[in-house]
């Protein structure tokens, strides 16, 4: 198949390297203000899943590299680094059977319009932490979510996938139709070989009395703050999230690093999350420099706070860990990194779970610690991208003793090595195995140095 015949046989658009304003339409696609440095040759705006199907066949016929794009959130921007980006956009379609607990949704729906249409039904998923991630990468791979602790890594809640392979064939896999793929889809990350067009989700009943309580401390009360949450986490129910935002944006007291304690429970009625709090806040230390006690919130009251250190057009970089290494040494190995941060802007998260928190099941999801920690690089001048990125790398470099591995969604996978503390040995093993089966001719991942035995031969 050439470019003119996948032209016509497009009901979508066709957008090539040769017309006017095709940079900026590919930098478009990237929600980061850093765009990649290499770019496709062929952007296909898919209509429906025939469209991918078409476009899927053309770049094996051409020996195209292909990659999908949901909403470009990945932090990298690797779903624009190959020849062939075919962008979701239009599939967004969202059916929710309320009855039933379940609902259809599109790889481009965003977390924001997931919880607003489960919402307004009484229900709720493990959305992601921002409201203008799409599920399409956000699931894939793994997808820590607010509530998670209770409800479970996201992909876990998948009940079948609609994809296409390599060959072009659209597959719905679940538990038991083509269960090696719905192993893959659940955790695999960017370079899956193979194309979401639809998600089947299990949903859960709304939590109707969410609340926020809020300490903010001065960093060097790290160790007080450390032994207090190790305590009081492990008497936490699985429905608390904690969150520990080490910024300086976060001082009230002028330009120092600060930890906000921000504890949110998802309680069934006000009086749960009030207990759940106030049991939490026991033991805090003395010496916040603000207290906030609780409130009532809700996950689209949350959006509203996340977006806000998470400006669209900033430039970003950001790396994550899992770690099992007591808080206090998580902690204060951040702290010690903040210090250091050249961006004023730039933030660290570390969320221990509770002991009570859902155990993930079984697929290429296979790495997690009872710390989750990420640094976001958070910058607006292009000239800093060298500093800003080398202050990152070496900031987790530094960390390395404390990991168990790496959260794809926010792994810097840029780098080689980080790609390898993404998924379990044996899981690492399986998804190369399966690459050779189902993507032979190594259409799918090549950004990320995957290769098929038949290319490295
Ligand atoms: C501001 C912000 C907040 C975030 N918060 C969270 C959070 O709370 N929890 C969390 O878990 N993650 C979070 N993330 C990370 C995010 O979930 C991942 O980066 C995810 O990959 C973004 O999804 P996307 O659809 O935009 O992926 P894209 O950037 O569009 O694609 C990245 C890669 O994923 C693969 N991919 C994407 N869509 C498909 C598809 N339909 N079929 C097959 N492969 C596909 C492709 O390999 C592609 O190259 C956040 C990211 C940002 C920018």
């Amino acid at each position: 198949m050439n470019e003119d015949t996948l032209r016509t046989r497009l009901k979508g658009q066709l957008v090539t390297a040769f017309e006017p304003g095709f940079g900026a339409a590919a930098d478009d696609l990237i929600w980061n203000g850093r765009k990649p440095g290499v770019r496709a040759r062929y952007i296909v705006r898919a209509a429906n899943v025939a469209d991918v199907q078409t476009a899927v066949r053309f770049a094996a016929a051409n020996g195209f590299s292909v990659s999908p794009r949901s909403s470009g959130h990945h932090f990298t921007g690797i779903s624009t680094q190959a020849t062939v980006v075919i962008d979701l956009e239009a599939l967004n379609h969202l059916r929710i059977d309320a009855e039933a607990m379940v609902c259809e949704a599109g790889p481009t729906v965003t977390n924001a319009r997931l919880n607003a249409e489960l919402t307004a039904r009484g229900l709720a998923f493990p959305v992601g932490h921002c409201a203008s991630v799409a599920i399409g990468g956000y699931l894939l791979g793994g997808g820590v979510g607010w509530n998670s602790g209770e409800w479970g890594i996201a992909c876990f809640l998948i009940e079948s996938v609609d994809i296409v392979t390599p060959d072009g064939v659209l597959r719905r896999v679940s538990a038991t139709e083509e269960p090696d793929l719905f192993w893959a889809a659940r955790g695999a990350g960017p370079g899956f070989f193979g194309i979401v067009t639809s998600y089947r989700l299990r949903v859960k009943k709304a939590k109707p009395a969410i609340m926020s309580a809020v300490r903010v401390y001065g960093a060097d009360h790290h160790g007080a703050v450390s032994g207090w949450v190790r305590q009081a986490i492990r008497r936490a129910p699985a429905n608390l999230e904690l969150s520990l935002k080490v910024s300086t944006e976060v001082s009230p007291v002028g330009p120092m690093v600060a930890i906000a304690v921000i504890a949110t429970a998802f309680g069934s009625s006000e009086a749960e999350s009030r207990a759940i709090l106030s049991e939490f806040g026991r033991g805090a230390p003395a010496g916040a420099f603000i207290e906030v006690p609780e409130m009532p919130t809700s996950i689209a009251g949350l959006y509203d706070m996340t977006g806000a250190g998470t400006p669209k057009g900033h430039r970003f970089a950001v790396d994550s860990l899992w770690s099992d290494a007591p808080v206090a040494d998580v902690l204060a190995g951040i702290v010690a990194t903040m210090q250091k941060a050249p961006s004023a802007k730039s933030f660290a998260v570390l969320s221990p779970s509770s002991p009570a928190a859902a155990v993930p099941g079984e697929a290429a999801f296979s790495r997690i610690g009872s710390i989750f920690g990420a640094i976001y690089t958070v910058w607006q001048d292009e000239e800093q991208d060298a500093r800003q990125i080398g202050w990152l790398r070496s900031g987790m470099d530094s960390l390395q003793p404390l990991k168990a591995g790496v959260y794809v969604g926010y792994g810097d996978i840029d780098v080689p090595a980080r790609r390898k503390e993404i998924h379990s040995r044996p899981a690492e093993l399986r998804l190369a195995e399966m690459r050779r089966r189902y993507d032979p001719r190594g259409l799918f991942g090549q950004a990320l140095g995957h290769t098929t035995s038949a290319q490295a031969a």
